[in-house]
């Protein structure tokens, strides 16, 4: 999936081509040139954030690299939702959020740091999609602050393969799944649905075809999640193959330790048993002396709320997509918007 990015119409076209220079210059190697081009790129962000109303802090290097540059948001356009949202991410749950010129991915949540990471890549879309971004992770940013406090959540758990077959047939999801997608993705939808009025569109694609793909998206979220839970519950119910007494099955923590324990399950195709997953479950407030039969009964507990969690997304957006596509103005109003930008993977 390569999105072709047109610029937006107040987008400052010298970003574009530096931009496009920083992805020619990664691929030589010359790292004194690649810092001076990133201190230009996080330049013209910071000044493309204050003219779009942001309030921002001073430009900095990230200690230890060469060529990665961050600017703090400190706060949101004035009267906007975001302004709102990050003023409650700041306050209550002191999650910070930069734009850091060096990374590859449009939005990223750091938890060691509890900031929010945004590539100035954004500040080439309408503002709204920068704003869309940092709600997304935001949503991220919240669920992990939950599991900080020690709230367990069905949502907190993620899955990867444990050799070559793929987990999904969703783009960029394909070796690691985190079920928290099913939830933020579900308040893009949402979001974008209730935005279908305004005049921002894709390039080649109309405002009908984001939400569907939205839509779908979620759905085939929801449907990993539930296969997935629903996997891992038969792997620690399964009294015959008794996967706990297995040597790759071990109750123990994992690198976020201070989330505290997370449950490492792994997991089989029907008819197999030999694992191609593991599913990550995060327990916080377990602990190493809590009786495995207990870690065991929570963690079923949270798989089913999650398998039902999945089935209720799957019917929700069915129906949504169904209403949606039996909208008379589907297909017709808003196919005359002017081309902005391409579909943006999350
Ligand atoms: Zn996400």
């Amino acid at each position: 999936m390569s999105p072709v990015y047109a610029l937006a119409q107040n987008a400052p076209e010298s970003l574009a081509i530096l931009l496009q220079k920083q992805s020619a210059l990664e691929q030589s190697g010359d790292k004194a040139a690649l810092a001076a081009l990133n201190r230009q790129i996080a330049e013209i962000s910071r000044k493309t954030l204050i003219d779009q109303g942001y309030r921002v802090g001073e430009i900095a290097q990230l200690p230890n690299t060469a060529s990665v540059f961050q600017i703090p948001i400190l706060q949101g356009p004035a009267n906007t939702n975001l302004q709102k949202t990050i003023t409650e991410a700041s306050d209550r749950f002191k999650i910070s959020y930069v734009i850091q010129v060096g990374d590859l991915h449009f939005g990223s949540y750091d938890s060691p740091t509890n900031k929010i990471q945004l590539s100035p890549r954004n500040l080439l879309l309408p503002p709204r999609e920068m704003f869309n971004t940092i709600l997304h992770e935001t949503r991220h940013a919240f669920f992990w602050n939950k599991a900080a406090r020690g709230i367990r959540s069905p949502l907190n758990i993620d899955v990867s393969p444990l050799g070559n077959q793929p987990l999904t047939d969703i783009p960029l999801y394909d070796t690691y799944f985190h079920f928290q997608e099913m939830a933020t993705h579900h308040r893009d939808f949402q979001q974008i649905r209730a935005g279908a009025n305004s005049a921002y569109v894709l390039e080649g694609e109309s405002l009908p075809r984001i939400i569907e793909t939205k839509a779908e998206r979620t759905i085939g979220f929801a449907e990993t999640v539930q296969k997935y839970s629903g996997l891992a519950t038969k792997a620690l119910k399964d009294e015959n193959i008794s996967l706990v007494n297995k040597p790759n099955f071990t109750f123990r923590d994992y690198k976020f330790s201070s989330y505290g324990m997370t449950l490492r399950v792994p997991v089989t195709n029907p008819g197999s048993d030999i694992p191609f997953a593991e599913v990550r479950i995060l327990l916080p407030g377990v602990t190493k002396d809590t009786p495995d039969e207990e870690v065991r009964k929570i963690a079923l507990d949270l798989l089913s709320e999650s398998k039902k969690q999945g089935e209720k997304e799957q019917a929700f957006m069915s129906d949504e997509l169904k209403a949606f596509r039996a909208d008379p103005l589907v297909g017709r109003g808003h196919n005359s918007c002017q081309v902005m930008f391409g579909a943006i993977p999350r």
